[in-house]
Parts: structure tokens; sequence; C-alpha cells
């Protein structure tokens, strides 16, 4: 049966065994939610998304064994009890009509641990602890530990296994010479490094039997130095074939690379055309991945001869429905991954439970719901950002009477700033989601007006989300024509000089800095554009897919100095998993970074500057415009005025400091769950 819509995306797939419903895998994320030990949450998550239409989903990566495991403690199926909890989730997957794949995980050199293997001993620069290099025993013991869980994956319930390869984990590791400096049967010629991600899905097949699905995650361009060339690629493809694998998976770019994969600024299908390459060279189907986001996208993909399934990962934490609504005829309505990874990949890293930023649910399925309401109220929510958005809906959707207030003419609040930003072009998706679902919902909307506490009278509560303020940093001479605000700059209705000093450098410094560096089109809109700025190629080309130019980013628009008043290295405070790349951006555009500074005052010549707690080292930073960019207060006027009615302050009106649209998001949801 074909779809009107996506007819690509909705053909069934063969697998010989078992047949897929259609050509969307939900990828495997490492999502904590293992480690809390709660089954019930963990079952509970998968089953919704099972619901959801999704084809097949991958878990997050389990560890074959101790020294294998990403990190001390983390989850694998190592005991009779790891079985039966698995065997919860598989049950309750295969209750919903769904299907899961277990990931098989070896970090070799990756592991967070003392204890970590690998192929030699060359440390991995995003782990402090040099591997030890492993005897033929050792090798064995690897290979029969893997096959060992992947029977195990399958006494649990699962219907198949995805076998790690690609990310520059263990089995990647032998693949190349950067990290395999062998010279036995396990290293030198590529025949040798190639042969254990081929013995380990020889020793997988013979373990779970025919039929069972094998995906094996293979990396078709590293991105590093001394990578794999497309011959070898393809000749491990093959070989994996041949051993038994039932479908192959993309892998793109090692951990170490320093090319952004998958973050918001990367163009949506950046790396889908390096699957197509492979296409026909092996008979069993290849998935692609990375960024796609949206059923247009993986239709098209499809469509295109890319490949013969699209991963989607993140996207199945903001919409669990992806595919259902697709299917509907209701892409409008999907919650739309914004590639942010605020709440998930940076969570992870700081070994917290993932969840999403556009859906405070993901992972929290158990305790956070939106039930009907069985009272409906009458609410007034003040503030179209992202808390006054989310309270909006949720409460909408509960089945209670909202109007929603905004002083601006549309909706969004900060996140229309944020869609200006070249790089953040997904935020546009957001607001148009939000713009569909409070239509949907029937939210009164009064835009262009500043609601007063006259105009809230009679309503049975009201929310303030009336946002922050820029904060006043007080410099003499601030109100002098050459100085702005972010909010001037980011509106686009204030000439901006050539020499631009910008005074704060946390998020929105940065994203000031990207703004006024930029000129012609965004990279993330023209793929060409982006690989040449990151110096990105092809395998075919060149091994590993890394430009040998290396990068070479459109010259900045302006001489921008970025600056902050502590010590040390601006852009700390960034996202765990996205910081490095908006400061390697700058910095490859020559914008200067300086911390450790003092505003002492600002005149016609340009901006004072002094270092130190005694104010030494006077100089004059000569510039044209200043731009603050000195972090925010809450705006509360509103909520101080307002007397007799209940009322909730929420967002960046309750608390400004280290405010962000995850946690406006996250509070007003939850808010609006227990109105
Ligand atoms: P912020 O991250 O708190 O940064 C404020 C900056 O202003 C700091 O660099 C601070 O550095 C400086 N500052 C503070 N008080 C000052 C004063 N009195 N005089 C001069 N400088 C002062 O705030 P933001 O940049 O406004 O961002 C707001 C929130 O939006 C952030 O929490 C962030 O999470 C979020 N956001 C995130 C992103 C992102 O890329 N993920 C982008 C945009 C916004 P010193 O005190 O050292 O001078
Ligand atoms: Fe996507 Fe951001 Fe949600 Fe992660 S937190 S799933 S990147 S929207």
């Amino acid at each position: 049966m074909t779809h009107d819509l996506y007819p690509h995306l909705f053909q069934p797939l063969d697998l010989g065994h078992v047949t897929l419903p259609n050509r969307v895998l939900m990828g495997s994320m490492h999502t904590c939610l293992e480690e809390t030990g709660d089954w019930d949450r963990i079952a509970t998550y998968f089953a919704e998304r099972a619901r959801g239409g999704v084809a097949l989903m991958v878990t997050g990566g389990m560890a074959p064994n101790e020294e294998g495991a990403v990190l001390p403690g983390s989850a694998g199926l190592f005991d009779a009890q790891d079985i039966a909890n698995h065997r919860g989730v598989t049950d309750r997957v295969h209750a919903e009509g769904g299907r899961i794949a277990m990931q098989i995980l070896h970090a070799g050199r990756y592991a967070y641990s003392p204890k970590a293997v690998a192929p030699s001993p060359v440390k991995s620069p995003i782990s402090p602890f040099p591997p030890t290099a492993l005897d033929t025993a050792g090798i064995e013991k690897q290979i029969a530990d893997i096959a060992t869980t992947a029977a195990r994956a399958r006494e649990a319930g699962y219907d198949g296994i995805e076998v790690m390869g690609s990310e520059g984990y263990f089995l990647n590791q032998f693949l190349v010479t950067h990290t395999n400096k062998r010279t036995d049967e396990w290293g030198g010629s590529y025949q040798n490094r190639m042969r254990l991600p081929v013995e380990v899905v020889r020793r997988c097949r013979a373990a779970v039997g025919k039929d069972f699905i094998i995906i094996y995650r293979l990396s078709m361009i590293d991105l590093i130095p001394n990578g794999s060339t497309w011959e070898e690629v393809v000749t491990l493809a093959k070989a994996i074939e041949a051993a038994g694998a039932s479908i192959i998976n993309t892998g793109i770019g090692w951990h170490e690379a320093r090319v952004p994969t998958i973050a918001t600024s990367v163009p949506r299908r950046a790396f889908t055309h390096v699957t197509q390459r492979m296409m026909g060279e092996v008979g069993i189907p290849l998935i692609t991945s990375n960024r796609i986001n949206t059923p247009e996208v993986a239709e098209a993909v499809l469509a295109e001869g890319c490949a013969d399934m699209v991963s989607m990962a993140r996207p199945f934490l903001a919409d669990p429905a992806f595919v259902a609504k697709a299917k509907a005829g209701q892409a409008a309505r999907i919650a739309p991954c914004i590639a942010c990874n605020q709440a998930c990949l940076d969570h992870t890293f700081e070994m917290k439970v993932s969840t999403c930023l556009v859906n405070p649910r993901a992972c929290h399925e158990t305790e956070l719901q939106y039930p009907p309401t069985d009272t409906p109220r009458r609410v007034a929510v003040v503030g179209a950002g992202p808390a006054g958005l989310s309270t909006a809906l949720v409460a909408a959707e509960r089945g209670h009477d909202v109007t929603l207030f905004e002083a601006d003419t549309q909706i969004g609040g900060q996140l229309n700033m944020a869609r200006r930003i070249p790089g953040k072009e997904e935020f546009h998706g957001l607001v148009d989601y939000y713009t569909a679902e409070l239509a949907r919902l029937g939210v009164t909307q009064q835009l262009g007006m500043r609601a007063g506490a006259a105009d809230l009278a009679g309503f049975d509560a009201v929310v303030v989300a009336t946002g922050v303020q820029p904060r006043d940093p007080q410099i003499p001479g601030q109100d002098g024509p050459n100085v702005l605000s972010y909010i001037d700059v980011l509106r686009g209705d204030a000439p901006v000089g050539q020499r631009v000093a910008i005074i704060g450098a946390g998020g929105i410094g940065f994203d000031v800095a990207e703004f006024l560096a930029h000129q012609g089109e965004s990279p993330t809109e023209v793929p060409d554009l982006w690989a040449q700025e990151w110096g990105v190629s092809t395998p075919w080309e060149v091994r590993g897919g890394l430009a040998e130019a290396g990068p070479d980013p459109v010259p900045a628009a302006r001489q921008i100095t970025l600056l902050q008043r502590k010590g040390g290295k601006p852009g700390k405070g960034l996202g765990k998993t996205t910081g490095w790349i908006h400061r390697s951006s700058l910095r490859m555009k020559g914008v200067t970074m300086r911390g450790g500074v003092n505003y002492e005052r600002i005149s016609d010549a340009g901006l004072h500057l002094s270092t130190g707690e005694d104010r030494q080292n006077p100089e004059v930073l000569e510039v044209d415009t200043i731009v603050l960019c000195a972090g925010q207060l809450p705006e509360r006027s509103l909520a101080d005025r307002l007397e007799g009615v209940e009322t909730h302050v929420i967002g960046g009106a309750d608390v400004a400091t280290e405010l962000d649209a995850k946690r406006a998001i996250n509070q007003g949801a939850r808010l609006a769950a227990g109105l």
C-alpha cells in the first residue's frame, strides 16, 4: 500500500523473515534511562514511541562487558535479571505492535574508565584514560562477549540488534591506522584491520540464528585525519553483508571529529549523499541518518534514492507520534526537533536523564501527563514566548479555555530573535508549530496587546510569562549613539558599524557575534557553503572525508571583539555538546574573544577598558558600535500589580538567571499539567 503524501516513507520494507510497515527507524540514543533502573519508565518510553508508528526502534548502547562500557556501571545484558528487565520493555513494545532492536556498544578507547581496551594504546582526545592494547586472547574475549550479548538480546525478546561499528567506537578503531598500529592478523593491511568487525557480525549471526535482524552501523565518513577511504568503506560493507548483517546503517564522523554532524547549524540531510554513494554496492537495505527531522525531508531522501530507510533519533524525543501524524497528513502537528541538543545530548554528557526542549514529557512519560481536565477553567496566559506558549498549548490540550495575551504582534518572544541567527533557522519550525497548534486548539489570541490587571479580571487563573528585560550594565557613556542593545541589533533595525565590541559573552553575546560576523547566505541553508566552512569533503575524494585545504569560511562581515568581565575563556557556559561549535565558528571568522576586562566608560573613541581589580592597563578599544548583551532581569511589573486572582509567574519573569527555552517550556508544561 502506498501513501499519497509520502509514498516512499510509507512503503513496507521486506527483510525476509519480517516486513517493516514503513521506512522509519528510531535511531539509537543514549538517554541514561536504563541507568535509572526504573524499568516501567523505560518500557513506557519505548511503548509510547512504538504506538506512534515507527517501524523499528534501536535502544541506547548496551555494554557487552565491563571493559567495553562507556562508563563504569553502564547498562548491559549481564545476567538473568537484566534479561527479565529488558523482556519487560520488549513485551510492552510488541503489545503496541512495534519492533525494537538492542544496540550493542563497545566503547574501546572512548570508554571513560581505566579498564578501557583498544587495538593499540593510543589515547583518545575525549577520554583521560589511555587504553590497554588487547592481546589475541583479549580480542577473542571481546568477540565472544558481543556474540553472547546478541544471544541474550534475542532471549530478552528483541527483534534484532544493532552492532555499533561507527562514530569511532571499538570496532571502528580497528579499521584505521590512526588507532590501529598492530602488526598481527588484526592490523596492518585493510583485510586485517577489518577482520574484527566482520568476525563480530559473523559470530553474532551464528549466535542469534537466521530470523533475527542484525543492523551494522558503519562509519561511511570518518571526518578524522587518516580515516577510511571510500574503497575501504565499500569493501567493509560487502564483507559485513556476507557475514550476515540484515541492514547497514550509516555512521557519520567519529566523536573526536572537529566537524559538527548533528548540531542545529548542520544543514538538514547534510550527509545523505554519502549513503547514496553506497546504494547498489550491497544487496541489503541501507539506512541514512543525521539532520533528518521532517516527513518532507525524509520522503525526499528516499525518493531521490539516497537510502532504503531513514533513521531519525532526536525527532522521536520531540514527538513520539511523528510517524502517525505524518501518516494522518498532520505534519504541521509534529513537534519539531530543532537539533539544539540542550535537553538530550547535553544531559547525557552531564550524566542526567535526557528529555527534550520542545517536549518535556520525553523520558518523563510516567510522571508528566496531560490528562483531560474535569473542571475546565478560564485561563489567561500573558506573554507568548516559550514559557507562555507551552502553558497555553498544554492547558488548551487538557480542555481549559485559554486566552493568550502578547504585546508584540506575533507570537514567539525570544524565539523570534533566535531564529534570526544564521545557523538557528530550525527555530522557524518551532514558532510555526506553536502557531498551528494554538489555532487547532482554539486558543484565543490577543496579539499586539499589553495586558493590564483590568484585562485579566474574570479569569480563573492568570499565568504571567512576561519574560525578561535586558540588564542595565550602567557603564558611563552607554546612552551615546554608538551603543545598541542586542534587541536593536537582532531586530535588524539599527545600523551597526564595521568595528564592533560586544559587552557580555553569554548565549546572546555569542549569537550577536555570529549574526554580525555573518554575510551572505547562511551556510546552514547552503550545504556546499557549510562543507567549505568546516572543511568537509567526501571519502571518495580524500581519506576520511576532510578537505585537504581545511576549513574555509566566508570572511567575517565585521571586526568583532566579544568581551566578558570574568577571567578565562568566553563561552564556557554554552551547551556541553555545542559550545565548541560556537567558539570554533567565531574563531574561524577572526572574532576576538577576551575575558577579564573592566568596562570603564564609552566615548566617541570607543570602549575604554582596564584589567584587574586595581583597574590597570587602560586601553581604548576603537570601535564604531558597542552592543550590550549583559544578561537579563525578570520582567515582573504585571505580576507585581495583580491581586485577587490566582496568579502563577513562570519563565524569565520568574527567574531570569540562566533562563533558556528548555527551562521555560518545561516550567510552562508542568504548570499547565496541574491547572
Ligand atoms: P548570560 O548567558 O547570563 O550572559 C550574560 C553575559 O553578560 C555574561 O557574559 C556576563 O559576563 C555579562 N554580564 C553580566 N552582568 C553584567 C554587567 N552588570 N555588566 C556587564 N556585563 C555583564 O545571558 P544571555 O547571554 O543574555 O543569555 C540568556 C540566556 O539565554 C542564557 O542563560 C542562555 O542559556 C540562553 N541562550 C542560550 C543560547 C545558546 O546558544 N544555547 C543562545 C542564546 C541564549 P561577565 O559577568 O563575566 O561580564
Ligand atoms: Fe531535538 Fe533539542 Fe529536543 Fe534534543 S532537546 S530532541 S535536539 S529539540
